[in-house]
């Protein structure tokens, strides 16, 4: 099918670009890298009369080290350059490890990431590391900046906290701490499809070993991914073992309420999201898994 008609705006500054959705919010779409936005126009299941391309902004790209050392990704950033990036590697491994997982590469050539967390998909992955490393989302209009904590960015199926003149201009992940783990575990049909049920996870170990801090995110089990921190805090009460480890998937599954659909049932979700936080767990073991501070 072919998209309605509308108009198009190709904004060259994002000073341009935030007067444009101003202008237009009632009837205006934002155009990212069109991998979830172009099939949605095709299919005729949105007929904005206006979209505002982003590809040409200025600045609007690109990953960079803030002076604390955390890691500052721009919205228009190409999911396949984060993948690429050495900086990105450096500073938030969580976030290269996962890429591979977000669709395929000529996808991921084109997607961005503040496309796909615009998009809020709940079986995406950009959203859940997101939540998981506690990362700010910063929310550009006429008015200015305002930034939002992931744990409220995320309000429903494909619903955000950005307002209709709003553009996500940028995401801040804080800096990664010394003694620091990842993991990254997803059941999909096949590789590169959306998952059916993830899990992130980080474990901040002390000098002696012990978990210091957990943070446990489980997605495509619900309408938003969620943190479990009632699995976290077990976690750093008991310390990991294989007990625990099965201990937090368990209360994962108890604490999640997934939906049947064509992929998946509601039990089947429940099952495998033990298994997923399970074995994300079992992968901080692995010096592998650690970032350059480590
Ligand atoms: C076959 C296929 C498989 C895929 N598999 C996966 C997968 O496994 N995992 C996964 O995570 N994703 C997957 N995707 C989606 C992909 O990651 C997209 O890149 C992502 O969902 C949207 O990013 P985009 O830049 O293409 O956004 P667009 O499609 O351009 O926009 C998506 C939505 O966000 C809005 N928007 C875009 N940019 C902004 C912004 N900066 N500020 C505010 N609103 C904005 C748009 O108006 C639109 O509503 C898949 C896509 C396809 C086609």
């Amino acid at each position: 099918m072919k998209p309605p008609p509308f108009a198009y705006f190709a904004p060259r500054s994002l000073d341009e670009a935030v007067k444009l959705i101003d202008e237009h919010q009632d009837d205006g779409k934002l155009l990212s890298g069109g991998q979830s936005f172009v099939p949605v126009l095709s299919l005729r299941l949105a007929s904005p009369a206006t979209i505002i391309d982003l590809n040409r902004v200025e600045g609007l790209g690109g990953a960079s080290e803030m002076p604390d050392g955390g890691l500052r990704v721009r919205g228009l950033t190409r999911h396949r350059e984060i993948e690429l990036s050495p900086l990105v590697a450096r500073l938030n491994p969580l976030l290269t490890g996962t890429m591979p997982h977000v669709a395929h590469v000529q996808i991921r050539n084109r997607g961005t990431t503040g496309g796909s967390c615009s998009h809020a998909d709940p079986a995406a992955e950009m959203p859940a590391i997101a939540l998981t490393c506690d990362a700010d989302f910063v929310l550009t209009s006429v008015t200015g900046e305002r930034v939002v904590p992931a744990g409220e960015f995320f309000q429903g199926v494909f619903t955000t906290a950005l307002e209709a003149n709003e553009i996500l201009t940028e995401i801040r992940y804080p800096a990664w701490p010394k003694g620091r783990r990842w993991g990254f575990e997803e059941m999909a049909r096949r590789r590169g499809d959306f998952a059916i049920v993830g899990s992130a996870v980080l474990v901040d170990f002390d000098e002696a070993g012990r978990c210091g801090a957990a943070k446990i995110t489980i997605f495509g089990a619900g309408d938003i991914p969620l943190r479990i921190a009632e699995a976290e805090e077990m976690l750093v009460a008991k310390g990991l073992t294989p007990e625990t480890m099965r201990e937090a998937g368990r209360i994962t599954s108890a604490a999640i309420e997934p939906r049947d659909d064509l992929h998946a049932s509601a039990d089947y979700r429940r099952d495998v999201s033990a298994v997923m936080v399970r074995r994300a767990l079992e992968q901080t073991a692995s010096p592998l898994r650690t970032g350059v501070a480590a």
